[in-house]
């Protein structure tokens, strides 16, 4: 599709194939939880999932902030919302929005438990986050006998699920430190299954987890990047099609004589005569400053064009003097073959740091093939 401006063009038909793909690798029986959160990864939480419900290819979805599944319940979504990282204050909104919070904390689980008494709540749907090395949010296996015993035979609450995440699923090099993970998680779900009679459904694979440890599948995985195409593995890449491309125009063409400068603080100056072309897309808009002096690139007509001097907040500034091209023309900043991951690595991030930054004042364009 040609553009006249910067946009972001999100094809659903890739979004379909990398599920489809994911979920070949596990077995039948596994549920799949789409991961919707920061704006399903800057692709727009309510199309992403709406489409996700809609074909019938999630089993559940998760959010990280409680206003993120506010959303997604305004919009229609009704399959169950997974809140990764509520805060006590949001208890008012997840009941109202049928939403259904992590337990990550003792504070938060007393404060949730009370919650539940004072509003005469029934069997509230619980998730409990199991730490299993991460670090970052969960219970710790020294602590959980007494959560549990604080969860047992409590009416309120029901625990629907556990979970416990990776800490480098993408990394063979941790492949030890991982194998430990699965088996303290495992240490978790014995002490869980003690406590109560029903069926606890547990999860610990993110995209990685599925692709590098598909036997700690368990009941069900959490996936993220992989359904927005990106595998964090160079030969895996192959199944995985990149859903986002962000496209942009030439605005304007210049010619530097030499000892001209470019840009704020001179951040180029000309060696050579240098042709330039001004595009219309800046740190503003998630091509922030790491980017600029040489470091990025974007492509015009196929060809690779250096992001040079800083980059500003609407525009930046690229070496086109090599390069056919007119004011007007198509720019790619990135799509499925020249990838976010490929212009994330020129500047040391990763993919999710770029997609996820895509401002909200890009236009996102969906396409069906
Ligand atoms: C973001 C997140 C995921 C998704 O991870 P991907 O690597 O994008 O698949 C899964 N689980 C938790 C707890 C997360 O925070």
């Amino acid at each position: 599709m040609k553009t006249e401006e910067t946009v972001l063009e999100i094809n659903l038909t890739a979004l379909e194939k990398n599920v489809l793909y994911l979920k070949s690798r596990l077995k039948p029986t596994t549920l799949f939880l789409g991961v919707v959160k920061a704006s399903s990864y800057g692709n727009n939480s309510v199309p992403i999932a709406l489409h996700l419900q809609k074909k019938g290819l999630a089993n559940y979805f998760a959010v990280a902030y409680t206003s993120e599944g506010k959303a997604l319940r305004e919009a229609g979504i009704t399959l169950p919302i997974l809140v990764l990282h509520p805060q006590p204050i949001n208890f008012d909104d997840i009941v109202k929005y049928k939403l259904e919070p992590t337990l990550y904390s003792q504070r938060i689980t007393k404060l949730f438990l009370e919650y539940a008494e004072k509003h005469h709540l029934v069997k509230y749907p619980v998730h409990l986050k199991c730490n299993t090395g991460l670090n970052r949010l969960g219970f710790d296996l020294n602590e959980i006998d007494e959560v549990l015993a604080l969860l047992k035979n409590n009416t309120t609450v029901t625990v629907k699920t556990a979970y416990s995440h990776l800490a480098a699923s993408e990394d063979m090099n941790e492949k030890e430190f991982t194998e430990n993970q699965i088996k303290t998680f495992i240490a978790f779900q014995e002490k869980i299954n003690k406590t109560f009679s029903h069926k606890v459904i547990y999860h610990q694979c993110n995209t990685s987890g599925i692709l590098n440890y598909a036997h700690a599948q368990f009941d069900m995985v959490r996936c993220g990047i992989g359904m927005y195409g990106f595998a964090n593995d160079a030969q895996l890449q192959q199944y995985l099609t990149p859903i986002m491309t962000l496209k942009s125009v030439i605005s304007q063409i210049h010619t530097l004589q030499v000892g001209d400068s470019l840009g704020y603080n001179r951040g180029y100056i000309a060696d050579h005569i240098t042709k330039t072309a001004t595009i219309p897309v800046g740190h503003a808009d998630g091509i922030n400053r790491i980017y600029g002096k040489g470091k990025g690139f974007v492509f015009i007509n196929g060809k690779k064009a250096p992001i040079i001097g800083n980059v500003c907040m609407d525009m930046i500034l690229v070496d086109v003097t090599n390069i056919p091209c007119e004011e007007g023309g198509e720019v790619i900043v990135f799509d499925k073959d020249h990838t976010a991951e490929t212009l994330a690595e020129s500047a040391g991030t990763i993919s999710y740091e770029l997609i996820t930054s895509m401002a909200h004042r890009i236009k996102r364009v969906y396409i069906e093939e």
